[in-house]
């Protein structure tokens, strides 16, 4: 059985350290099957505005294994990082993506927000702005309705910066995913004019036992009213939660009280926000 060596999926390595190319890892073989067949399948979690009117829908991939069941991406997203197979599978997941929400514009709902989750990986292809830009074309999908969530810790290094300013040029939107943990620096919301803060979810199940975790997210609300950028409190269980975020004026709000990840079906024929500001 032949298997593709990683030089193939030659991609900058973020940390520095090679990858061994001879160390082809046993699941890759497993995880190009899966999108083979299909087995990959997007869900779908909404974020709102704080009167709870939906703004749009993030892309959350779950693997439907044959035995192992639905597999949540903590089960082989690091995998995929490390074979390099991100780069296809999020080729996959843009694609499908757009589809999916271009039925539910098509249906009504036409002001819903995608958003999407890219890798450092992706960020570090010189060539991923083009290959974006004629997907979008492709699929005639507006840019400005797509907003592609970074992870913070991958946005110091210094190439990735000029992807993210042809994205932007582009009209794509961008969001800071998991803001407040790792490598926070406000220097990106400085250099990078990012669109969008989700504040990690960690100082949101901490806002009401934590006073500290209470005057950040009090802190980043306010930094967004003041250079208008779109916050997102991600993890959202509590109404007493939300009752807090209110009352500090959050812009939007993701989370279990509102809902869980689910497949796109059972979006449709909602309603969501009539115009976006
Ligand atoms: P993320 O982008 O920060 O997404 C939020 C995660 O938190 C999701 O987990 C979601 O199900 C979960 N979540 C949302 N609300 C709540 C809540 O109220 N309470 C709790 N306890 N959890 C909540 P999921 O779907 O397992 O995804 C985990 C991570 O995997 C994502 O974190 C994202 O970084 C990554 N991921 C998912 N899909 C993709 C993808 O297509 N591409 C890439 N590169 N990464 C992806
Ligand atoms: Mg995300
Ligand atoms: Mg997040
Ligand atoms: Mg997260």
């Amino acid at each position: 059985k032949k298997e593709i060596p990683l030089q193939d999926y030659s991609h900058d390595d973020q940390d520095g350290k090679q990858l061994q190319g001879s160390a082809v890892h046993p699941l890759l073989s497993e995880l190009k099957k899966a999108l083979e067949r299909s087995e990959f399948e997007l869900y779908y979690q909404p974020y709102y505005g704080l009167r709870k009117e939906m703004i749009g829908l993030e892309a959350l991939i779950r693997w439907n294994h044959p035995t192992d069941g639905v597999l949540s991406p903590a089960s082989f997203l690091s995998i995929a990082e490390e074979t390099g197979f991100i780069l296809e599978m999020e080729n996959w997941v843009l694609a499908q993506s757009i589809k999916q929400i271009k039925e539910l514009h098509n249906s009504g709902m036409e002001n819903l927000r995608l958003s999407v989750n890219i890798s450092a990986q992706q960020l570090a292809k010189e060539d991923f702005p083009d290959r974006i830009e004629k997907l979008l074309q492709e699929l005639s999908f507006s840019p400005d309705k797509l907003t592609l969530e970074i992870t913070e810790r991958f946005l110091i290094k210094k190439y990735t910066i000029g992807v993210l300013n042809r994205l932007k040029n582009l009209g794509i939107r961008i969001s800071i995913d998991d803001f407040g943990v790792s490598y926070s620096s406000l220097q990106y919301i400085r250099d990078l004019s990012v669109d969008e803060l989700k504040i990690d979810r960690s100082f949101i199940s901490s806002i009401e036992k934590d006073v500290n975790s209470q005057k950040i997210v009090e802190m980043l609300i306010m930094l967004g009213h003041q250079l208008n950028l779109n916050i997102v409190a991600e993890g959202v269980e509590k109404e007493t939660q939300l009752d807090l975020l209110r009352r500090m004026n959050c812009h939007s709000v993701q989370g279990f009280l509102f809902s869980k990840p689910l497949p796109i079906e059972n979006f449709m024929g909602q309603k969501c926000r009539q115009q976006i500001i």
